[in-house]
């Protein structure tokens, strides 16, 4: 599929699908016959220009003109409600992306920032332009205007909370859905059970005296934690849904559960109960995705860490035996084996260095951890530095092919700790020369304005965007089509010591274009040196 034809089909979809909920969302209670319990068109718009970006913002614009002027109102009215609508999503889905939220939902903090920035602060904007609209229009004009904008407001952020979780959580391809007929089968019934039970609750009346002694929310709870264990945020979205189907459709319902009071009321303690429950059963099902994950993570980490470990310490035992083999031979050694000898020790000294590099990151991390990383600042002349880091690695760089060339115009100078910025440059060299594809790297060092700036660049497979923030995580490495070693500690531990010097390690990438590697350091070092302890996963 072409560009442009993809681009007209998400266009299409998302315009479709606004006006089709939006036509069902208007089918419950409405006040003044445009704002509803959930509306979930503003779920529909934040996920889709959250996921496929916020140059579809045309496609929820139209939508949300179209499904205004379908309630009846001036075309000049609908353009107002659909300039709030549209603007919520923008704002809501640029919100998700500056603070890093992944649409997986799996992890606590993806839950807080659905609720908070999405569901509670963007919908702002929707609620108070479509009080405005109403109020010029003369919309619900015997409703008093806080509880109007109110209304606005939950029912967008329901549609964030119920909706848009919905299609983040099905949206990313993840782990693939087991079709065993037993587990399938555990769907069926929890569907069953979930949908009779709910309608039990909030949709009947029921002649048993007992049915209605033990009436309560509280009966729904167990289904659905149930649906968040066995079957984490999916699980947990879909029961939320059916739920809210059976709770918002029973509203209108004599004797249903939220029946009683006026539309106002019956509103606020069906979205109250949904809100309260679908943002529990997101932190549990969060709560155990990211408990399985760090298990996962753990697990491959001893198991990465145990290969990256055995495979210099087989090459350290094949030179000692080789070493041992010349050494016993009987007679007087020739020139030829004391050579031998002589490079069967070097080639072992420096597998050794191999692998007291890595223990040390592992205890890198641990020091990291606690916030036991000491910085001792001394004057460092970053060039000489330079110097003695290109050196070490320039028989690395030749074996790949890899040029280094070296560009520090001027001196720079200034208060570090020279062993861990040679830490931080090693390990930007070391990553272009095993990432750089052979090509020529450009290392490059100025100071200017009480800072020195040091740039790593290489013109090898480059970082996607997505990877460029994990990275920077502990033990996050990036697939590669051929095995590269390392621990994915390197860039972590950089960004850590960077950040206790007062300065910042940054990238800049494009998928086949090289990446760029930045550290800035303040040339005196911060008046308070502080390593606060860090989760390390
Ligand atoms: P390691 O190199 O030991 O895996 P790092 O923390 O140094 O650990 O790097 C983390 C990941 O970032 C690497 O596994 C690699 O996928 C990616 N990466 C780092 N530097 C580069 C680079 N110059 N080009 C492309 N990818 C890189």
């Amino acid at each position: 599929m072409t560009g442009g034809v993809r681009r007209a089909l998400e266009f299409a979809v998302v315009f479709a699908a606004y006006v089709a909920t939006a036509r069902l969302g208007l089918t419950f209670d409405a006040v003044g016959g445009v704002a509803t319990a959930v509306w979930p068109p503003s779920g529909i718009a934040l996920a889709a220009l959250t996921l496929r970006g916020r140059r579809l913002w045309p496609a929820v614009a139209a939508g949300a003109l179209v499904a205004n002027i379908a309630t009846g109102i001036p075309a000049w009215g609908a353009a107002i409600f659909a300039v709030g609508n549209t603007l919520e999503a923008i704002v809501g889905s640029a919100l998700l992306g500056r603070f890093g939220f992944d649409p997986r939902i799996r992890r606590l903090r993806d839950v807080l920032l659905l609720v908070g920035l999405a569901a509670m602060a963007s919908t702002v904007i929707g609620a108070t332009f479509g009080l405005g609209g109403a109020a010029l229009m003369g919309i619900g004009a015997g409703e008093s205007s806080a509880g109007f904008w109110a209304v606005w407001w939950v029912g967008d952020a329901m549609g964030d909370l119920l909706v848009a979780s919905l299609i983040f959580v099905w949206a990313l391809p993840r782990v693939r859905l087991s079709l065993r007929p037993l587990r399938l089968l555990e769907v069926a019934l929890l569907g069953v059970a979930l949908t009779f039970v709910s309608m039990l609750v909030f949709r009947r009346q029921s002649t048993l005296r007992v049915v209605e002694l033990v009436r309560g929310t509280y009966v729904v709870t167990p289904l659905l934690i149930w649906a968040a264990l066995r079957f984490e945020q999916r699980g947990a979205a879909c029961a939320m849904i059916l739920v809210a189907t059976v709770a918002i459709t029973a509203t209108g319902v004599p004797g249903s559960y939220f029946a009683a009071g006026t539309i106002h009321e019956r509103l606020l303690m069906t979205d109250v109960y949904l809100a309260v429950t679908a943002i529990s059963m997101m932190t549990l099902a969060a709560a155990l995705a990211e408990r399985r994950f760090a298990i996962g993570a753990r697990d491959e980490f001893i198991s990465i860490a145990s290969h990256e470990l055995k495979t210099p310490l087989t090459a350290l035992k094949l030179r000692l035996s080789s070493a041992i083999r010349t050494q016993e031979r009987p007679g007087p050694r020739d020139a030829s084996s004391e050579e031998k000898l002589g490079r069967a020790l070097v080639a072992s000294s420096m597998t050794t260095d191999r692998l007291v590099s890595l223990v040390e990151d592992l205890l890198d991390v641990s020091r990291l951890t606690a916030g036991r990383l000491v910085l001792r600042f001394e004057r460092v002349p970053l060039d000489d530095l330079v110097r003695d880091v290109t050196g070490r690695l320039r028989e690395q760089a030749n074996e790949t092919g890899s040029p280094i060339e070296v560009s520090i115009p001027g001196p720079v100078l200034g208060s570090w700790d020279r062993t861990r910025v040679e830490q931080v440059v090693t390990n930007l060299l070391t990553n272009a020369i095993k990432y750089g594809a052979g090509k020529p790297i450009a290392l490059s060092a100025y100071a200017g304005d009480g800072w020195a700036r040091l740039q790593v660049k290489d013109l090898g497979q480059g970082i996607s965007r997505a990877d460029q923030s994990r990275i920077f995580q502990p033990f996050e490495r990036v697939a590669t089509t051929t095995r590269v070693g390392g621990l994915g500690l390197g860039l972590y531990i950089g960004r850590q010591i960077a950040e206790a010097h007062g300065g910042t390690l940054t990238v800049e990438s494009a998928p086949g274009h090289g990446a760029t590697f930045t550290l800035d350091l303040p040339l005196e070092p911060p008046a308070v040196v502080t390593t606060s302890p860090k989760r390390a996963s």
